[in-house]
């Protein structure tokens, strides 16, 4: 199966229900995230996100697409006769004795009704090493959610892994005496033995009001899936104070600016402050191909932005080529790139006395302290990823 550089002519199959198969296996198959069917003037596209990055898996005629999005939504239960409206719902699927789910959205555009899929798979890391992170970092991390009280962060874009890694805490976490409740939009992935709610517009409930409802069943550690506003904010600092631990995620680009963050929303300093105990920040590179990397000449942009990140230059850059392993796209997998913000005393201190960011990352290079940009700058150097997919994914880390 051709899966790019020839684009792959789904209408040619025999049914709907075989096109729709076929898609789904093969983009479980090469391990995508994502299936996004987009109608085009002349014909509609199907791309599949992997590691990260989309790519185009096929396209078919029109004719052929109105179907396949009929049967999409007879496997999720949606309004077939509706194709306005955008609609929601949840796919199961069995994929060579394996169960999955699917989240679908279909929504109405210029040419067609475009649909996206998500494959919400048990995750494929489950540990904390796995995501590449070291011995150290792992223990300090472990160290800093075994408290049973306070409030652990993790920020970064979407598709950082932050649910990977918020999951690999609540694994270890689990030890079968204690009540883990999360609240989520949506479930990503199911946990055995873990209690968890899904919240959003269509239930009616938001993450306020989703973690007001959990403390009254007796949790002893709490994800709540994003703390974007002050009720949240207070609620989740409150909870941590009292008893709980909670982990939660924030939108931010560094571990410095999710403590600026957490603090511009309006939440009590001293209250945060004694509630917060880290900030783990972290990003998500490609893995060069190992089958096909090769060395390569920098552009003059990115050997300007090495020599700005680094102080020298660069020599021995490494990229991929195209192969069979990694489908033509030279990268096979992915490394997280980490840094852990760990309060004390000083820290606190800063906190408390309105310190502005620069004070905050003077005092933390005297510290235990790795920033994420120059752990990201030692796998270019090593060959594991490129400066190009550096620059892609860290380029606003700083
Ligand atoms: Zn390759």
């Amino acid at each position: 199966m051709e899966t790019t550089g020839t684009v792959f002519n789904l209408s040619g199959m025999s049914s709907p229900v075989v096109i729709v198969d076929q898609v789904i296996a093969e983009a479980i198959k090469t391990g995508a995230s994502d299936i996004l069917l987009e109608p085009e003037e002349k014909s509609v596209k199907v791309r599949f996100r992997v590691d990260g990055v989309l790519q185009t898996y096929g396209e078919m005629v029109h004719g052929a697409y109105e179907q396949v999005v009929s049967r999409i939504k007879v496997l999720g239960n949606m309004d077939v006769t509706e194709s306005r409206k955008p609609q929601e719902a949840k796919i199961r699927v069995d994929i060579e004795g394996h169960p999955y789910v699917l989240r679908a959205a279909i929504v109405s555009t210029n040419f067609g009704q475009m649909a996206a899929l998500r494959v919400l798979d048990v995750p494929r890391y489950s540990d904390f090493l796995q995501l590449g992170m070291g011995v150290e970092l792992a223990d300090r991390i472990k160290k800093n959610i075994s408290g049973r009280y306070g409030l652990f962060l993790v920020c970064g874009p979407t598709g950082a892994g932050k649910t990977t890694t918020v999951h690999a805490c609540l694994r270890y976490l689990n030890d079968g005496e204690v009540n883990v409740m999360t609240i989520e939009n949506p479930v990503e992935y199911v946990m055995p033995g873990i209690n968890q709610i899904e919240v959003g517009e269509g239930i009616g409930m938001d993450f306020a009001s989703g973690l007001r409802l959990i403390l009254r069943m007796n949790p002893d550690i709490v994800f709540v899936g994003e703390i974007r506003d002050v009720e949240t904010a207070k609620i989740a600092i409150q909870a941590s104070l009292t008893g709980h631990l909670v982990i939660s995620t924030v939108h931010a680009r560094n571990s410095v600016g999710a403590l600026f963050r957490l603090l511009d929303l309006g939440v009590d300093r001293y209250m945060a402050n004694y509630a917060l105990r880290a900030i783990l920040s972290q990003r998500l590179m490609r893995r060069i191909c190992e089958n096909c990397r090769q060395e390569y000449v920098p552009t003059e942009a990115e050997e300007e932005f090495y020599s700005r990140e680094t102080g020298k230059k660069p020599v021995n850059q490494f990229t991929g080529g195209k192969c069979d392993t990694c489908q033509q796209t030279g990268f096979k997998g992915r490394v997280g790139v980490f840094e852990l913000l760990e309060m004390d005393d000083d820290l606190r201190e800063l906190v408390i006395s309105r310190a502005g960011e620069s004070q905050f990352r003077e005092k933390l290079a005297g510290k235990n302290y790795k920033a994420m940009n120059g752990e990201g700058m030692a796998l270019v150097d090593s060959g594991v990823t490129s400066l190009r997919e550096f620059i892609r994914t860290m380029e606003d880390a700083r």
